[in-house]
């Protein structure tokens, strides 16, 4: 086993330093050495779902980038000192029609998650990009384009790539008009490719003091959630609602906003809703969801975003101060992601 520093959470509500161990390299596998690791609202959610008493601890992250330190022998695409970034997802089965589509991120015998996944080869429970060192199969880490900050483009693994796959299967480029629900980590980053893919855009937001936020991230216009007027006034007018919300909530006034023929893809909350059918009906309108993306779809996602200057608006703050970074993002106060700084891991013990 190869050992790396980490933050854990185990019998306690904050996350604590801790030695982790990692896996020796398999043929295909390449060991990472985690420079930057984004704060995912996901990771909230799995810090509150985390029985104490469960015997694999949770290590968080599920995007970040890094260096290649190590190759197993198989592998072909990457050579130690190369630049990678990984998602949230880390293997699926590569045989079932959505491997072989490309879909990864939806595998029938479901993909490995980054962190709190099992492995498919000795059954362990994977631990997250919280740490100093991440091991993981060539086939999922992407080579990260030149022109990226390592930093900035850490959160484009998971809130990028989650937001852009809807955005293309829903064919937005010019001339479309999109919504986007809820302006956060997920939110930023789909109002920038929304705009980088030639869509006018806006946002819906509970906070309005994120109006001049929203201008500059390339929104025309941004709707206050809680101004009846202003929801209604907005009816029926896009083609594509990109529903990025963090808490459970009513999706009728966001599908109300949705035109004739357009779609609500909701890939914030994942949850049981209630949906009045009549909702969809009036207008003929679809509801859909996305999570994640495929290797395919991640690797165009950071091309595009090299090729148009996109990458997240962050915070950076060493890595010993992520209680804080999950705390101020529980609060809903971050502009718009925290990113760890992992090299403050190097030398000392647990
Ligand atoms: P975030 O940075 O905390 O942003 C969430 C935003 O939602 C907030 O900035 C806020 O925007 C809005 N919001 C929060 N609570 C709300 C409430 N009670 N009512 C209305 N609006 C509320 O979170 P994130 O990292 O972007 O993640 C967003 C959600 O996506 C999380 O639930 C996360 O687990 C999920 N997620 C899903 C996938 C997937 O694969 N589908 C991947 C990653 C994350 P305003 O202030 O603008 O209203
Ligand atoms: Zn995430």
């Amino acid at each position: 086993m190869r050992t790396s520093l980490g933050w854990h959470a185990a019998g306690s509500a904050e996350l604590r330093r801790t030695t982790l161990e990692r896996r020796e390299l398999r043929p295909d596998d390449l060991a990472v050495q985690v420079d930057f690791c984004g704060v995912c609202h996901s990771d909230l959610h799995a810090l509150q779902l985390h029985d104490p008493e469960a015997k694999a601890p949770l290590v968080p992250g599920h995007e970040f980038t890094g260096v290649v330190t190590a190759t197993g022998p198989e592998v072909t695409a990457f050579s130690v000192g190369d630049r990678v970034a990984v998602g949230n997802i880390v293997d699926s089965c590569g045989e079932c029609a959505m491997c072989t589509a490309g879909q990864e991120n939806f595998c029938y015998s479901f993909p490995t998650l980054t962190y709190g996944g099992t492995d498919r080869q000795d059954g362990s429970i994977t631990l997250g990009g919280y740490s100093r060192e991440y091991v993981v199969r060539e086939a999922f880490a992407y080579r990260l384009p030149a022109g990226l900050d390592p930093a900035a483009a850490a959160p484009l693994m998971c809130a990028g790539v989650t937001v852009w796959e809807p955005l293309r299967a829903l064919g937005v480029g010019p001339g479309s008009r999109v919504a986007i629900a809820g302006l956060g980590g997920l939110g930023h980053l789909a109002v920038k490719l929304a705009v980088a893919l030639g869509a006018a855009t806006t946002v819906i937001s509970r906070t309005p003091d994120k109006r001049d936020d929203a201008h500059r991230l390339g929104a025309d216009d941004l709707i206050d959630s809680t101004d009846g007027e202003q929801m209604a006034a907005a009816r029926d007018t896009f083609d594509v609602v990109i529903d990025t919300i963090s808490a459970a909530h009513d999706l009728a006034p966001y599908l109300k906003l949705v035109a004739m023929d357009g779609t609500l893809s909701v890939v914030g909350y994942l949850g049981p809703v209630t949906l009045e059918t009549t909702d969809l009906l009036i207008g003929r309108k679809s509801l859909s969801s996305a999570g994640s993306g495929g290797r395919r779809a991640t690797a165009e996602m950071l091309q595009f975003c090299a090729d148009n200057g996109v990458a997240a608006d962050i915070e950076v703050l060493p890595s010993s101060q992520v209680n804080t970074a999950l705390d101020r993002l529980r609060r809903n106060d971050v502009r718009y992601r925290f990113v760890l700084d992992m090299s403050d891991l190097d030398g000392g013990d647990a």
